[in-house]
C-alpha cells in the first residue's frame, strides 16, 4: 500500500524536522512493504533520510525565473526532490488552477523524470447526479495528461470528503476505482477523510493502492498508527 501524507499549509521547518524523527521511528519497529510519502511544506524542504520519500505540494513548471511567489526545479533540485503533487483540488478550486494549466505542469515535471501524485475529485453536485457524472467529471481531468506516463501515481478524491470528516462509503469508493481502473492502470489512490479508524476497511477494497491523507496525517503518531494499521 501508498500511504501520502499532505501537510498543506500546516507545520513549520522545525516541526516537519521533528515529526520525520517521529516517524521514522515508529515506521522502523515495524518491517514493511508499504510506501510511504510526505509532502510538507515547501518551506520545510530538506534531504531527510529516511524509508519514505520527500515530495513537493506543487511546484512552478519552470527550472527559474520570473514567478513571484513559485519554486521551480531548481529549488527542488537543492533538495533532491523528484516527486509532486498535481491537480489537487485545493490548488484547483482555491487557486484557480485550470485543467489546461495543470496538464502543462504535469508534462513539465513528466519531461524531468518526476514521479507525479495526480490528483482528481468531484465536487458533491456531480456525485448527486450519480456514477455516469462522475465518471464523466473525472475523466475530464485527466484531458492533456499522459496517463501512461510510467511514474505516474493517481489519487481519487472527491471533493465533498476532503477535511470533513466525511468519507466517501466502501461502495462509492468501490465503483469508483473499479470504473477508474478500466482507464487508469497505475496505483490508484483514495483520499477524503482516511484516518486510523477507517483505514482497515478502506485498504481492503478492491483497486485501492493506497490512501492520500490530509488532517490524520497532521500527528507523526497518528500517522504511523494508521500506516501500521
Ligand atoms: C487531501 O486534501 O488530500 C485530503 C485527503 O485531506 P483529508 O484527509 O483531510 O480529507
Amino acid at each position: 500500500m501508498i500511504f501520502a501524507a499532505n501537510f498543506k499549509t500546516n507545520h513549520t521547518r522545525a516541526t516537519t524536522k521533528h515529526y520525520i524523527e517521529v516517524l521514522t521511528q515508529k515506521l522502523h519497529a515495524e518491517k514493511s512493504d508499504d510506501r510511504v510519502y510526505i509532502f510538507p511544506p515547501a518551506t520545510a524542504l530538506d534531504r531527510f533520510e529516511g524509508a519514505f520519500t520527500l515530495g513537493v505540494q506543487n511546484a512552478y513548471p519552470a527550472v527559474n525565473g520570473a514567478y513571484t511567489g513559485e519554486i521551480g526545479l531548481e529549488q527542488l533540485e537543492e533538495f533532491g526532490i523528484n516527486t509532486i503533487l498535481i491537480g489537487h483540488s485545493e490548488r484547483r478550486q482555491i487557486l484557480g488552477e485550470s485543467q489546461e494549466s495543470v496538464a502543462q505542469k504535469f508534462a513539465f515535471f513528466q519531461e524531468k523524470g518526476f514521479e507525479i501524485l495526480y490528483c482528481i475529485g468531484e465536487p458533491l453536485e456531480i456525485r448527486e447526479r450519480g456514477d455516469e457524472a462522475v465518471m464523466r467529471h473525472l475523466l475530464s481531468q485527466f484531458e492533456g495528461i499522459d496517463v501512461g506516463y510510467e511514474k505516474l501515481i493517481v489519487a481519487y478524491e472527491p471533493i465533498w470528503a476532503i477535511g470533513t470528516g466525511r468519507s466517501a462509503t466502501v461502495k462509492e469508493i468501490a465503483s469508483t476505482h473499479e470504473a477508474l481502473r478500466q482507464t487508469i492502470k497505475k496505483p490508484l489512490l483514495y483520499g477524503g477523510s482516511v484516518n486510523a479508524e477507517n483505514i482497515k476497511e478502506i485498504s481492503k477494497i478492491a483497486f485501492v493502492d493506497g490512501v492520500l491523507v490530509g488532517s490524520a496525517s497532521l500527528d507523526a503518531e497518528r500517522f504511523a498508527s494508521l500506516v501500521l494499521r
